[in-house]
């Protein structure tokens, strides 16, 4: 899955996602990376998610959606994407996600289950692109 959350100059924000879909699929399957608000999400008044992972059981849960308004609540980005995980989390301990979440002012953040999850950010001051990872928040179950 390659997941996208951008801002361009004038602050206007976009976000969006593609997959090869998931291991062993039945043909015509959709998985998540179609359906607005799970596979991502963008309010460009607030922000926007990206997702990857076990789509068929994360499109349950609309996480990119859910970050979403965590931001509107008032979260950090990291708050947000680390309370949608939580929440599938409780009810599939072993569910693979990630979720990066960039907020309208550019402060991005992520948080994941199953796996080490990675993300790049670039913004128009750098000269590269720099790439985080996300400790695993099964982790801490
Ligand atoms: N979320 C994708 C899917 O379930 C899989 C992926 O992240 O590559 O189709």
């Amino acid at each position: 899955t390659i997941s996208m959350v951008v801002i361009d100059a004038e602050g206007v924000m976009a976000a969006g996602t593609s997959t090869n879909g998931a291991a062993f699929k039945v043909p015509g399957r959709v998985g998540d990376g179609p359906i607005v608000g799970s596979g991502s999400y963008v309010d460009g008044d607030v922000g926007g998610c990206g997702a990857t992972g076990d789509g068929d059981i994360m499109l349950r849960f609309l996480p990119c959606y859910q970050a979403v308004e965590n931001l509107r609540l008032g979260m950090t980005p990291t708050e947000a994407a680390e309370d949608a995980v939580m929440r599938m989390l409780r009810k599939y301990p072993k569910v693979s996600s990630g979720l990066v979440v960039v907020n309208k002012k550019g402060e991005h953040g992520a948080a994941g289950s199953g796996w080490t999850f990675f993300y790049a950010f670039r913004s128009a001051a750098m000269n590269a692109t720099e790439v985080v990872s996300v400790p695993r928040l099964d982790d801490r179950l």
